[in-house]
């Protein structure tokens, strides 16, 4: 055969590629190819409409689905409200009225009671040992056999770290300051509050201020400096307190229904995956660089005083989480078995993060434990 020959005999070859290299295939046919598949989504959430850090995040991930997908998967966002109440979010992707919702586990305790492990335990792990949990553990796992009754599958987008303990109308010198408090609470800070006299309400970030301001409750807790200012929190009452004991590193989700989930060729749902993981990470880094200086901003307010809760009283309401959960699993199975596996794989964290974080900060801060005020003062405006 000449080279000549060699040459158009591949190139006959390559043309009749689909057919294999037979000259009686018959040519491929563009009609029998199936375009690919389109999604036009909705997604819906229980935060404000534009609320920075959440609303953005979500928002960052419809369009990040969307660029890495080409276009094959487009979700149409809506806030608290838009479309669906904000607290009707996991009601909407389970009905599949919606196909994606983003919002916080603990909002959904009076449904799944052992969901409020997948948002924050109060005295529990941070944003980083719930990471650990949820991804390295068997946090996700159990997570998403909770929600499956529910034709809902979980991800952790979003992370808060440490969120500051609330605004109150009064100052918080003794667990006796918490008696007849009412306080916008969720989760199980909301039942320990309960337990030591205290009376939690669940609202929306959108009902806060108001409900503050008008003294329909005595004291409200969101997230942290930069949010709650947002919020308008500091206009509502005047002592700001810190830690946030209730919520030490909330984490957020993203909600998928089953069937559409299913729907999804094993590429996209790779794609909502990390797009999911990679919003976890990014609102976490928002909070990082923003609550500093919405703290100097609040330092700046003579009408705002930032305290630490009494060692006492934090004492007191370790004691009484411990209390509460340990009730909380007697009342239901789930919870127990998620307990069990969440207390395990934390009290290995906590032995980690003695050793290296705690071992850290107390070289770095050797005048452990912290004189808040000390540190107050420290901080430049
Ligand atoms: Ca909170």
């Amino acid at each position: 055969m000449h080279l000549k020959q060699l040459f158009f005999g591949v190139l006959l070859c390559s043309t009749a590629l689909l057919g294999g290299c037979n000259e009686s295939a018959p040519a491929p046919d563009s009609k029998t190819v199936a375009p690919e598949k389109t999604y036009q989504w909705k997604m819906v959430s229980t935060w404000p409409p534009n609320f920075p850090v959440f609303q953005e995040g979500v928002d960052r991930f419809a369009k990040s689905v969307e660029t890495m997908s080409n276009g094959r998967i487009k979700i149409q966002v809506y806030a608290g409200g838009e479309l669906v109440p904000a607290l009707q979010t996991f009601d909407a992707v389970s009905q599949g009225s919606v196909q994606l919702g983003h919002g916080a586990a603990y909002y959904w305790a009076g449904k799944v009671p052992a969901a409020q492990f997948m948002s924050s335990v109060p005295f529990g792990m941070n944003a980083s040992g719930m990471n650990a949990w949820l991804y390295g553990g068997d946090g996700l796992k159990l997570w998403r056999e909770l929600y499956k009754p529910f034709n809902v599958v979980p991800f952790p987008v979003g992370n808060t770290g440490v969120q500051m303990g609330g605004w109150f109308k009064k100052e918080i010198n003794s667990i006796e300051d918490l008696k007849g408090l009412k306080m916008r609470m969720p989760g199980l800070g909301g039942k320990v509050l309960s337990k030591a006299g205290g009376v939690p309400v669940l609202l929306a970030g959108s009902e806060l201020y108001t409900a503050l301001e008008r003294g329909n409750i005595d004291a409200a807790e969101w997230v942290g400096p930069y949010h709650d200012k947002r919020l308008g929190l500091d206009r509502a009452a005047r002592y700001y307190y810190t830690p946030g004991w209730h919520e030490p590193g909330t984490t957020l989700e993203l909600i998928v229904n089953q069937a559409a989930w299913d729907s999804l060729t094993p590429d996209l749902q790779k794609m909502i995956e990390e797009a999911a993981m990679a919003t976890n990470q990014w609102m976490h880094i928002q909070f990082e660089i923003l609550n500093l200086n919405a703290l100097r901003e609040l330092l700046a307010d003579k009408n705002v005083k930032v305290l630490a809760f009494p060692p006492a009283v934090l004492a007191q309401l370790k004691q009484i989480t411990s209390e509460v959960l340990a009730e909380e699993a007697a009342k239901d199975a789930d919870f127990r078995r998620v307990y069990d596996n969440y207390k395990a794989f934390a009290a290995d964290n906590d032995i980690w993060h003695t050793l290296s974080e705690i071992s850290y900060y107390s070289a770095t801060h050797p005048d452990f434990p912290l004189d808040v005020q000390k540190v107050l003062q420290n901080i430049t405006h």
